[in-house]
């Protein structure tokens, strides 16, 4: 067990659930925390930016970083498409110098995440009602329907598995999901500000 003065903040939830708009706005609102780039071997969407959204891979140079260990977790995530890892890089660094990490990672990535950081803030995000999920997978228009077909398969195993997070919260409205992290943060011992969190 690796014991380190910053804490990790894992977010999980199914694809669809609204995890990117509650990130973007505890990351605006909370500078204490900074988040973990994830690295892929997914092809960027249209208006995501390298080293910004994530750090997009090829899968030679994937596998060149996690036969050479770089990675704290990664894995295949639906199926056979494509791949996504938690660069060590990204967060070892910043736990030695007490900052609060965020992850956004999906439920296999957190089972090892927590084998090393157990006392890790674990917070699923689910929908209020799952057909919500359907609904805004298709209204963002990104996917094809096989891509749409996939992600909900692996969604509602996500559902399923929520069991293994410390933190679960219902994403009905965005400012009542959002709060309801704050709150779990604050209790979690969140510094107040950045200062604070320089001199923990
Ligand atoms: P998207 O392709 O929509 O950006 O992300 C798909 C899923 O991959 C998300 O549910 C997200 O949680 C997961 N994911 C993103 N980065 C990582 C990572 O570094 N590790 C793992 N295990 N999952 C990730």
């Amino acid at each position: 067990m690796i014991t380190a003065p910053g804490q990790l903040v894992v977010i999980s939830g199914p694809s669809g659930v609204g995890k990117s708009t509650i990130l973007r706005r505890l990351l605006a609102d909370l500078p204490q925390l900074v988040p973990s780039i994830s690295a892929t071997t997914r092809p960027p969407r249209s208006g995501e930016q390298d080293g910004i959204d994530y750090h997009f891979l090829s899968q030679d140079e994937f596998d060149r970083r996690r036969n050479a260990g770089q990675f704290i977790e990664c894995c295949q995530v639906y199926g056979r498409e494509s791949w996504y890892g938690t660069l060590e890089d990204e967060v070892t660094p910043r736990l030695a110098r007490g900052e609060w990490v965020v992850l956004e990672i999906d439920v296999e990535g957190t089972l090892s995440i927590l084998t090393r950081y157990p006392d890790a803030v674990t917070i699923f995000v689910e929908p209020a009602d799952p057909a919500q999920l359907e609904q805004r997978l298709r209204g963002r228009g990104t996917e094809s329907p096989e891509a749409i077909a996939r992600r909900l398969e692996v969604a509602h195993r996500e559902l399923r598995e929520s069991g293994h997070y410390r933190h679960r919260v219902v994403n009905d409205n965005v400012e009542v999901a959002l709060a309801a992290i704050k709150n779990i943060l604050n209790n979690a011992g969140l510094p107040n500000d950045p200062a604070e969190k320089a001199s923990v």
